[in-house]
């Protein structure tokens, strides 16, 4: 490990910069295989903090690692308060680094990005609209478990932290759930900046390929009108055509099932990960991944050069943006119907001029079968298939508002966090509104994240007049964070509360009966009540499995019986639907 600290102040000049503008270089220029660690990091950036009257750095909310969250401000002109910044029509940019620790590029490129800006080795018309928001280790429990090896795949740094957290959360799958102390801090610092881009910063994994630079765009499609027709025809194209020109080419995301020929795949960013949760917020947002296989050196190079050129291009269509913006959740608060699950869409396909290496296979000295490999002696250039359009699976009409029991207080809170507006309820409250029940759904049989993430949900929607408590939540649908609300609510979105296990408790059957005490009761009901006489002497002529099991004729009378509980799989999140 290079000690760096006697460096810190070390006489070095940078492209025939005045050497003390430079100051302090970072780890990562002294060694280019080298990535800071956590300690070095916040070292650095409280050696520039106290310098500039353009940067601030201050610890904001708790991680798993016992170590608190940095939020860093860059304002050129000294606006370091979110309200100051959107009342003058700054352009909010928030930064994240080192969310998966094994891929720090961006940790590096932005220490060095930092110090450029506010030592004005970087034009500061560049940035004068602009105001950054950084998190410049968001895994610090992962930066802090640092070998050699968890990354076996990646060329370099020659250490690095690992993937998980402190907990063992991958935290680019946290950010609706929010299990980690990390993503509590970090939906705060979002909710508090309602950043208008934002960019997280990894490296790949997966194919081998020319390409130093790759992103993961914020889907087109699921983005609110009109941001996704900005993103696909305007500003990513201007982002690879700059990076491409500076010497760091670029390209979509190279998803791949198999050898890119076969064509790319546009990633599925739910609201899991950080680009699908901007999009909730309206947020135009993506995910840098540096290729793993190109040296560390050239990917926080390229890292630094996508930053810088999203600054540009930031500052010369601030306006354009931000009016995109009020226009994204103006139309929210206007749509009627949401989309809250997607696939992708096999039969559209764009094509796109892709620079690759040519797949080939050759006997494996492992198994002895065929393994692949690249061949970097045939590159080729041509166009490929571009899967990239999704379309919606499940559409929800929204309600006027939802109410929630004040006993979910764990989604209160992730709502609240995420800047949602709610209310309580001052008194007891018989409400008529549309509840659903939970019909049918999937779950894993192994843990993922820390649950038992539900998919497949179908729902049975049924007008009910229910009693809400004093101090329940009312949550109206006509604000900003609908996106969030619907998607976090609707029990069928991808990552909606019931799919990460929050409801649970409703799918289990608290009270039965004794077969031999119901016996009587069940035969009082089927005379009182001649159609299920009638349903269950159909069923015992038509189902000989049926008609052989006691029980089972006896609990289908159960449950169509008063006795029968009422919240068994009854989503207990209700939707106004009129006043
Ligand atoms: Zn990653």
């Amino acid at each position: 490990m290079v000690c760096w600290y006697r460096h810190l102040f070390a006489f070095i000049g940078l492209c025939g910069l005045s050497p003390l503008a430079s100051q302090p270089v970072t780890p990562f220029e002294l060694d280019s295989n080298y990535s800071a660690t956590y300690r070095e990091v916040i070292d650095y950036y409280l050696a520039l903090d106290p310098t500039s009257s353009q940067m601030q750095m201050h610890p904001f909310g708790m991680t798993d690692s016992g170590h608190p969250l940095h939020e860093i401000v860059l304002s050129a002109n000294g606006i370091f308060d979110p309200v100051t910044a959107k009342k003058e029509g700054k352009l909010i940019f928030l930064i994240n680094n080192g969310i998966h620790a094994g891929e720090p590029c961006g940790v590096d490129a932005t220490m060095m990005l930092v110090r450029d800006l506010i030592r004005h080795q970087i034009d500061p018309s560049l940035w004068k609209d602009v105001v950054m928001v950084i998190i410049p280790f968001y895994n610090i429990g992962g930066a802090l478990n640092r070998d050699a090896y968890s990354r076996a795949n990646q060329a370099g740094p020659r250490e690095h932290g690992f993937r998980g957290n402190a907990r063992n959360l991958d935290l680019n799958r946290d950010f609706i759930k929010s299990d980690s102390k990390n993503a509590q801090s970090f939906q705060q610092l979002f909710t508090k900046w309602d950043p208008d881009v934002f960019l997280d910063n990894h490296t790949t994994d997966g194919a081998d390929y020319p390409y130093i630079m790759t992103l993961v765009e914020s889907q087109k499609d699921k983005a609110t009108p009109p941001l996704g027709d900005y993103m696909r025809n305007s500003f990513f194209p201007e982002i690879y055509r700059r990076l491409t020109a500076s010497g760091f080419p670029a390209v979509p995301y190279v998803n791949v099932r198999n050898t890119p020929d076969e064509g790319i795949f546009a990633f599925f960013e739910s609201p899991r990960f950080g680009s699908g949760y901007a999009a909730l917020h309206h947020t135009l947002a993506m995910i840098s991944e540096a290729h793993m296989l190109k040296p560390f050196a050239q990917r926080v190079r390229g890292t630094y050069s996508l930053e810088m050129h999203l600054l540009e291009i930031l500052s010369e269509q601030r306006e354009r943006i931000l009016a995109l913006r009020l226009e994204a959740k103006e139309n929210a608060r206007n749509q009627k119907d949401f989309p809250v699950a997607w696939k992708l869409d096999f039969t559209q396909k764009d094509s796109i001029l892709f620079s690759g290496y040519s797949a080939a296979y050759r006997t494996s000295a492992i198994s002895g079968k065929d393994r692949l490999y690249y061949d970097k002696t045939k590159p080729y250039r041509k166009f490929i298939p571009f899967y990239n359009t999704y379309v919606p699976t499940a559409v929800v009409t929204r309600p006027l508002a939802y109410v929630i029991p004040q006993a979910y207080d764990g989604i209160i809170d992730r709502l609240s966090w995420n800047g949602v507006r709610m209310r309580r309820l001052t008194s007891d409250s018989t409400l008529m509104l549309e509840m659903y029940t939970i019909n049918d759904y999937d779950s894993p049989p192994n843990p993922y994240e820390g649950h038992f993430l539900h998919s497949g949900v179908t729902v049975e929607k049924q007008i009910r007049s229910w009693t809400y408590h004093q101090g329940d939540y009312w949550i109206p649908t006509d604000q900003p964070e609908v996106r969030f609300i619907m998607e976090t609510l609707e029990p069928q979105a991808t990552d909606s509360y019931f799919a990460w296990n929050f409801f649970d408790a409703i799918l289990g059957q608290k009270e039965y009966f004794s077969s031999y005490v119901f016996e009587d009761t069940a035969a009082e009901l089927l005379r009182e009540n001649p159609a299920l006489a009638a349903t269950l002497k159909k069923m015992k002529e038509e189902d000989a499995d049926f008609a052989a099991n006691p029980r089972a004729q006896l609990n289908y009378i159960y449950q169509h019986s008063p006795y029968y509980e009422k919240t068994y799989r009854l989503y207990p999140v209700g939707r106004v639907i009129s006043n």
